[in-house]
């Protein structure tokens, strides 16, 4: 076995320790076994070190001007690029998802930075005519200060890149607090940056527990955002906490995505959409699809055809390339997608296949669930209702379009969607009257590309999108500067009326 990487907090340009010595451990969870990194378990005073840090060094990084903060943004995109592979390696020994997709993870975050560095040259204002006369109005943007970037573990590159990199180029400073189960990802992502070259304290990174070192950066008075993804339960608790102390704060919660396949369907593309919306990731995805929406009239064909498919699916460590399905990410999750399955059966669900821990051989050594697929399933049951964030399906039948249409709105979230159909009124009327952040026709719930916002309505967010140049919009603020240039008090709304 290989000796764990001994991760440190990245503060002020420095290496550290935590204050107090503790140290957490991240393992493979494809072989529980296997520690794979040692971090530190920050507490409120490294945290308070790391946002001194940053707002010391955000001073003078604001007033760099843009094309050149994104230049350092650029470089992170080329080392991203040159480490690819050894990154993709670790997420997939870490995280446990295949490496295919791994290498989409990594190169998510390169893209994001090329992306986001030729923003630098653009981060357009507006001008205006003002209604007074030899007087010039326009509008900028301003960075807003310290962001705390408080990540999960399902794309350990591809979200921090997200945040960091627009907020970066924007002229903010970062403290990223990423999630336990994968501080050894985040300790290398860091390095890059920290290769890049950024000034001391423009870039931080302060691993902890969400409890500790999480909480006390969202109730630091110092920290001015807050963008967060990760759970609905965790997420309120951070809205609240930003609410009560004035933050500006960005989140990216839970889905309950549907796939509709209608009769007139494509059935083998929408059976490609669905296995790789359900079980990418092993359906640890906010946009995963748990829903499938089926015609009656195609129901039960289509459900053989999905039967099949996934019998087919081979479970392992990510790292294995024949791997189609990696693990679920640890004890607590895989138990509570278990959990869900007794839930199904006394709601009267059916297990059409899977529905159990999978033991068998070497998956023993760690957190596998079967690929399981739930009929019988009506829009009230708790599991056509709650995130389960593992490779469960649910099957749902439908006698028409508007009916599909209803159920996949008759949810508390609205990320992501998708309608397999030919029918070129129906697409249209799908991508009107859905409720959610993304739509796809004839695609998958999942493949969101960064140049697009990213984010979702009703309980998913709070009404910020990541990604495209929104993004822009949750790391600065909008000032209107007006010139005059008249020589005159010239007073608006009275000098220009008789
Ligand atoms: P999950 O249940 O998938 O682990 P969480 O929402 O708990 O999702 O975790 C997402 C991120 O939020 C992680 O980085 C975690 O450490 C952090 N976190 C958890 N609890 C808190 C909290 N009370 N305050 C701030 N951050 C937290």
């Amino acid at each position: 076995m290989e000796t764990p990487l001994s991760c440190r907090n990245y503060i002020d340009g420095q290496w550290l320790s935590a204050a107090a010595g503790n140290t957490l451990q991240s393992r493979n969870p494809a072989l529980v076994d296997e520690i794979v990194a040692t971090f530190p378990r920050s507490q409120a005073d490294d945290v308070d070190t790391a946002v001194a840090a940053a707002g010391k060094a955000y001073r003078s990084w604001r007033k760099v001007p843009a094309p050149a903060r994104a230049e350092y943004v650029f470089r992170v995109g080329e080392l991203l690029l040159q480490h690819k592979e050894e990154l993709a390696q670790l997420v997939s020994q870490e995280m446990g998802k295949p490496l295919t997709e791994a290498r989409g993870d990594v190169q998510e975050g390169i893209d994001c930075a090329f992306y986001s560095a030729g923003e630098g040259r653009r981060l357009f204002g507006q001008t205006t005519p003002s209604e007074m006369p030899n007087k010039f109005a326009m509008t900028v943007r301003m960075p807003i200060g310290v962001c705390a970037l408080i990540t999960p573990w399902n794309f350990p590159m591809a979200i921090p890149c997200w945040k960091a990199m627009p907020a970066l180029v924007c002229g903010n400073t970062v403290i990223l607090k990423p999630a336990e189960d994968t501080s050894a990802c985040a300790t290398k992502l860091i390095e890059i940056f920290a290769a890049a070259g950024f000034p001391p304290g423009v870039v931080n990174l302060v691993h902890g527990m969400g409890e500790e070192a999480g909480k006390a950066l969202v109730e630091h008075p110092d920290v001015d955002l807050v963008s967060f993804t990760g759970s609905s339960e965790t997420g309120a608790f951070v809205g609240a906490t930003c609410g009560r102390t004035h933050k500006r704060v960005c989140l990216e919660m839970g889905g309950k995505n549907a796939q509709v396949v209608m009769e007139d369907a494509d059935l083998e593309l929408a059976l490609d959409g669905a296995v790789w919306g359900a079980f990418g990731t092993t359906g640890q995805r906010c946009t995963a699809t748990s829903r499938l929406i089926l015609h009656r009239d195609i129901k039960e064909k289509f459900t053989a055809m999905l039967h099949e498919r996934t019998s087919k699916l081979r479970l392992g460590a990510g790292t294995d390339p024949d791997t189609d399905i990696g693990p679920i990410i640890n004890e607590k999750q895989l138990q509570r997608v278990n959990e869900y399955m007794n839930i199904a059966r006394e709601e009267g669900a059916k297990v059409l296949i899977g529905g159990e821990i999978a033991s068998e051989d070497s998956l023993k050594n760690g957190y596998f669930f079967q690929p399981t697929i739930l009929d019988d399933v009506t829009p009230q049951m708790r599991v056509a209702r709650e995130e389960i964030f593992g490779p469960v399906v649910v099957l749902i039948e439908v006698s028409s379009f508007e009916e599909a249409i209803a159920i996949l709105n008759d949810t508390n979230y609205g990320l992501s969607s998708s309608v397999y159909t030919r029918d070129i009124n129906r697409a249209f009327t799908a991508m009107r009257d859905i409720e959610a952040g993304i739509t796809y026709i004839n695609g998958p719930t999942i493949g969101a590309e960064v140049h697009l916002p990213f984010g979702g309505v009703k309980q998913t967010g709070n009404g910020h999108r990541e990604a495209g140049t929104t993004a822009l919009d949750v790391f600065t603020e909008w000032k209107s500067v007006y010139v005059d240039f008249s020589g005159n008090l010239q007073r608006a709304q009275i000098d220009n009326r008789s």
